[in-house]
Parts: C-alpha cells; sequence; structure tokens
C-alpha cells in the first residue's frame, strides 16, 4: 500500500525502544496513554485570529526536529502502547517533505499503529490528499470556522476559503473520511454555525464545535471571542433533534447525532464540560518539547534526550517524567476580562 512513499524517513526502524511494549504509559491518575499528537511545524500559512498575532514570530528552522527525529520519537511512542497518532502543527502540509513522515508511518499501520491521521487547515490538501490515502490515512480533521468567503478572510487574515473547500472536496476524492472542526467564536460565526453543520453534514462530513482556549497573545480579548457550547447547543436543540451519542474517536469530542440532517456533531467543551477524566493523550511540539496537558505549564524536553549519548534510557527517562507531572486536569479560566493568558504558548505550538 505505501510502496510509492520513500522509505528515506525510516532510516533507522525501531531505533528506540523506550522501555519496551511491556511498560505502557500510565500516568498518576491511572489514565493510560495511547494517542499522541505530535507536531511538525510552528509555521502556518493562515493567521486565524484566535490562534495567532498577525506578526507571529517563528521559530528558527533548526530548532525544529527534523523528520527523522520525529519518526524516531514516534517510534519510542509506539513502542510504550501509542497505536494511534495524530500529525498537527502550526500547519502540517506546509512543511516540505511532510509526506515522506507520512509515508514511513503508515508503514507501521496495521502493525504496531491502528491510525495515522492529520489536523489541517486544508489549503494544501488538495495537492496531498492522495498522497496522504497512499500512506494509510484514512481519517483527516479539517478546521472550517465559516462558509462566508469574507468573514474566512478575517478571521484568518488570509483570502483562502476557495482553496480549503477545495482541498476538502480532494480529501472526499480520495477517499479520506473529513471531519470539519470550527471554533464557535462569539459574533463571528455565531449566527452561521447551523448553516455550517447543516452544509457539513449534507457533504458527509462530521462537524465538532470547539470552545476558545486561552493560548498565547492573540491581540483580541479573549472573553470577546469566548462563546460558551452549552448554550450553542441549546440553540441548536430548539432547531433540531439532538440524540447523545456513545460514538468516540479516541479525542475529547462528545457527540450527539442530528435527526434532520443525518448527521453526527461533535462538541470540545474544555469550559463547559470538562474531558480530562478521560485523557489519553500526550502532545509533543516540533521542536520536541513534550506537554503532558494542553492546559498546562509542564513540560519534558524531548529533543535534549533524543539527542544525547544514551536516547534510549533518557527517552525512557523523559516519558516516565512526562507521565508523573501529568495534571489531573487543566486549569483554563474563561471569566476574567483582561487577564494575561492562561499559558503564553499559542495552540500553533502544540496543534490542538
Ligand atoms: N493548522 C491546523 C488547523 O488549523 O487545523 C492544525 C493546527 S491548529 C492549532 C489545530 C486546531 O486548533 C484547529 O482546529 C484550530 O481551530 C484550533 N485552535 C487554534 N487556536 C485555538 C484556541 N485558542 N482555542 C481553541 N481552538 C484553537
Ligand atoms: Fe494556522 Fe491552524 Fe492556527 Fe489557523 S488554527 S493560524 S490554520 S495553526
Amino acid at each position: 500500500m505505501n510502496d510509492a512513499v520513500p522509505p528515506s524517513v525510516a532510516r533507522k526502524p525501531d531505533l528506540i525502544l523506550v522501555g519496551g511494549a511491556a511498560r505502557p504509559l500510565v500516568d498518576a491518575f491511572q489514565r493510560r496513554i495511547t494517542y499522541l499528537r505530535l507536531s511538525v511545524t510552528d509555521r502556518c500559512d493562515l493567521r486565524c485570529s484566535y490562534c495567532m498575532p498577525e506578526r507571529m514570530t517563528f521559530l528558527p528552522k533548526k530548532e525544529v526536529l527534523s523528520l527523522e527525529e520525529l519518526y524516531d520519537l514516534a517510534t519510542g511512542f509506539i513502542a510504550r502502547g501509542v497505536n494511534k497518532i495524530r500529525i498537527t502543527g502550526g500547519e502540517p502540509l506546509v512543511r516540505r517533505d511532510i509526506i515522506d513522515l507520512f509515508g514511513a508511518l503508515g508503514r507501521r499501520l496495521g502493525h504496531d499503529l491502528e491510525e495515522l491521521t492529520l489536523t489541517t487547515n486544508g489549503t494544501q490538501l488538495a495537492t496531498h490528499a492522495e498522497a496522504l490515502a497512499r500512506a494509510g490515512v484514512r481519517r483527516v480533521n479539517v478546521s472550517l470556522d465559516t462558509l462566508d468567503r469574507e468573514r474566512f478572510a478575517e478571521l484568518t487574515r488570509r483570502d483562502s476559503l476557495p482553496q480549503v473547500l477545495e482541498g476538502i472536496a480532494a480529501a472526499k476524492a480520495a477517499g479520506l473520511k473529513v471531519k470539519l472542526n470550527a471554533v464557535a467564536l462569539k459574533g463571528v460565526n455565531e449566527h452561521e454555525l447551523a448553516d455550517l453543520i447543516a452544509w457539513g453534514h449534507a457533504e458527509g462530513h462530521d462537524v465538532t464545535l470547539i470552545e476558545v482556549m486561552p493560548l498565547g497573545d492573540v491581540e483580541e480579548e479573549r472573553l470577546d471571542q469566548y462563546l460558551p457550547l452549552d448554550s450553542v447547543r441549546a440553540q441548536l436543540a430548539a432547531r433540531w433533534t439532538l440524540t447523545d451519542s456513545d460514538h468516540r474517536t479516541g479525542g475529547p469530542s462528545t457527540y450527539v447525532d442530528v435527526a434532520e440532517t443525518g448527521g453526527r456533531l461533535g462538541f470540545i467543551a474544555p469550559h463547559t464540560g470538562n474531558f480530562c477524566s478521560g485523557c489519553n493523550r500526550l502532545r509533543v511540539t516540533a521542536t520536541g518539547q513534550l506537554y503532558p496537558c494542553l492546559g498546562g505549564g509542564e513540560r519534558v524536553d524531548l529533543r535534549a534526550a533524543l539527542r544525547s549519548d544514551a536516547p534510549e534510557a533518557n527517552l525512557a527517562a523523559a516519558l516516565d517524567e512526562a507521565l508523573r507531572i501529568k495534571p489531573e486536569k487543566h486549569h483554563f479560566r474563561m471569566d476574567q476580562r483582561g487577564a494575561a493568558p492562561a499559558l503564553a504558548r499559542h495552540m500553533s505550538m502544540t496543534g490542538g
């Protein structure tokens, strides 16, 4: 299936078997970690106003892990029982040769990896959808907050809606299952959400709504952006018949089925519906910094371990440390006007 993809990235398969499969990743609250979100770049071709400022400072490229290092890290996590990897960013598809990493990881599918997926803004998806499908990717999350071209241009500070829609269509044509993710934003897409959901469902895509999180300085007042999803859900319930679904994808979404559209709708609601007790995830940035919690400052440096004289032992120790410090829950607050961001780092570092 993956024969068309060059194996260059997987230069030393199974180089790092961190601790062996016998030692699964279990944190201090007995949560088993099986899901890695791996950011491959902090760069992006959009500037979503809730994610980053227009004049975003990106990391020097030399600080970012090479594709080989990313593969070695992923291998280390797989050896400790991670069976699902989501590639994210920044925008993962702006990284040159990123398809080689998908190809290399895709070779593990059906062996020690169950699922390889990505989150993308969709601008480059038309170019890469077929290669992703060839690499074994079956599902992609595409972020789409509005179907209105002007609003899109204002929100992302780039006039790229046509490319994104083309990308979504290409993904569907390549046989990828698309889930649309929309951040619910007060006074921005608030009154369009039902239309966005109806469109997505008519196209055969699941749709998930996300509450904005106070990560990084973004020039705007966070509280002005924040739209609680419990109120959105109540509004949608006045229009449609919503039935709780036990569907799960391994992420933090809870789902409802919408009778009138025949589609599935997810809610990622860190503020109005805390999901931390079921957390099965770890996040690694493109510089190899492991953040055990999206909403916490705790951090472990995997790059230093990876580049040390004893990468195997040091990575094992670093992963154990991450499990030890993974907090029970996030401490985001969305009730203080003018407050500094809960965390200085932007969502584009850890990839959502
Ligand atoms: N660039 C890709 C994309 O947009 O899909 C992947 C990275 S992006 C950081 C991942 C997800 O995080 C996107 O769905 C985006 O809408 C969401 N996101 C970014 N900043 C956020 C914030 N402050 N609060 C909530 N979601 C955010
Ligand atoms: Fe880029 Fe994704 Fe952040 Fe938008 S949300 S600026 S597309 S990283």
